[in-house]
């Protein structure tokens, strides 16, 4: 329906009306930025998409809401369509992140968003001035980024089922870059009609944009564990260590799970490697939905998990590790294996828990008390929660 909608506008906007040689000019000044600022930073975009595709940032809406500001409609969307069909053939053809119909989807988004917010200012009639006109962009670059928002949210939900406000809307640093990017455009929109030789010069903050996103998406992967999307052990262990000061300091306590599944190698032997990846994802997320939001659950190696439970005392602790245990017990993975999809149940996980300061008044002992009840746990016959006060 997006697509369909996009295809029909674009193209009655873009046969309605004549076009004046100046417009002509304008829009080939947009596209050809656009397509160069697209090739400087090919390397950029390509990492930046196979780190981690967030389809809440895109560095088009410069050109496109400057299109916007600047062009009759027609020439606006068509500005938007070659744009897109530029950065799927250089730049987003092949990755698996970016299949064909996804480009195609947001190609539409920023056509429809174009659309949206081109009512309220017509490129045609020339930049609006004044206060009032101020106004008046500002307002287009509301509806430009509320449009655009709600159609990349039904796709996340179509696609995911999400509901949370961050998964469906992005986080408030990809909106703030969002509308930094609005506000380039309009600063771009405002060379061309006012000082066209200083345009080109608005390529270097688009790029040092780019590369900030970046490097904002480094820092997260560095953090994360890539096979189940938890804290990977260096982050857990840095997290940990800072909880385990601020817990000293408003002497409270603080608890440690370690778990690790039971004969998992089974897993692996009887649905192959990649089903216990699978396995082991569907373990980490259910890990992470029993306990608390500011509970931290990272992934130690294999199939070995740990959970830090900030404020949770000796008696918290138990319920807890009970409460992921029953919920581990209970999972249904569904799993691709050679002969067919099929469903793996009967998981069971060991758990072993300490607490601070009663376990250990350092990091390292409460992870070796706890593994110490993991231990215990595993040898009294797994699938069982086991918690010591001092190894
Ligand atoms: P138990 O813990 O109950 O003693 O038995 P186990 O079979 O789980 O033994 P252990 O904890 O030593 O298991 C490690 C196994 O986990 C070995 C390996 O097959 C599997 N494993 C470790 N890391 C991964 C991984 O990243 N992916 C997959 N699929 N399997 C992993
Ligand atoms: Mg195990
Ligand atoms: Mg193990």
């Amino acid at each position: 329906m997006v697509e369909g909608l996009a295809a029909a506008v674009a193209l009655i906007a873009l046969l309605r009306s004549n076009y004046e040689t100046t417009e002509f000019v304008r829009f080939g000044s947009l596209l050809g930025l656009a397509i160069l600022q697209a090739e400087l930073s090919r390397s950029v975009e390509r990492l930046r998409r196979t780190l981690c595709d967030r389809p809440h940032i895109n560095m088009t809406s410069v050109w496109t809401f400057a299109g916007v500001l600047v062009l009759p409609q027609g020439l606006a969307l068509a500005l938007g369509l070659l744009i897109y069909l530029h950065l799927w053939l250089r730049v987003w053809r092949g990755m698996s992140h970016r299949p064909a119909y996804r480009v195609v989807y947001c190609a539409a988004a920023i056509v429809i968003s174009c659309l949206a917010s081109g009512a309220i200012v017509s490129g045609r009639n020339g930049l609006p001035v004044g206060f009032a006109g101020s106004l008046k962009i500002v307002e287009a670059a509301a509806v430009f980024t509320v449009v655009n928002a709600f159609i990349v949210a039904l796709s996340v939900y179509l696609h995911t089922g999400a509901r949370s406000p961050r998964a469906l809307f992005g986080t408030g640093d990809d909106n703030l870059l969002e509308i930094t990017t609005l506000v380039l455009g309009t600063s771009t929109a405002l060379g061309i009609v006012h000082a066209p030789a200083l345009v080109p010069f608005v390529l270097l903050p688009v790029l040092v944009l780019h590369r900030s996103v970046l490097v904002r998406q480094l820092e997260i992967a560095a953090n994360i564990d890539g096979k189940t999307g938890v804290l990977n052990a260096h982050a857990w262990h840095a997290l940990s260590e800072r909880e385990l000061t601020s817990a000293a300091r408003a002497k409270s306590k603080l608890g440690v799970l370690m778990l690790d599944l039971d004969h998992f190698k089974q897993v692996n032997d009887v649905y192959g490697h990649l089903a216990g990846d699978v396995v082991l994802k569907a373990v980490a997320k259910t890990i992470s939905e029993h306990v608390r939001d500011y509970d931290s659950v990272g992934r130690f190696g294999g199939e070995e998990f740990v959970v830090l439970l900030p404020g949770a005392t000796e008696t918290d602790v138990l319920p807890v590790a009970e409460r992921v245990r029953r919920a581990v017990m209970a999972l249904e993975v569904e799993v691709a294996t050679a002969s067919g999809p099929r469903v793996v149940r009967g998981l069971s996980v060991s758990i072993g828990a300490a607490v601070y300061p009663s376990g250990g008044t350092v990091l390292e002992r409460l992870l070796h008390v706890a593994d110490s009840a993991l231990y215990q746990a595993k040898n009294s016959g797994r699938n069982r929660v086991v918690a010591l006060a001092a190894a």
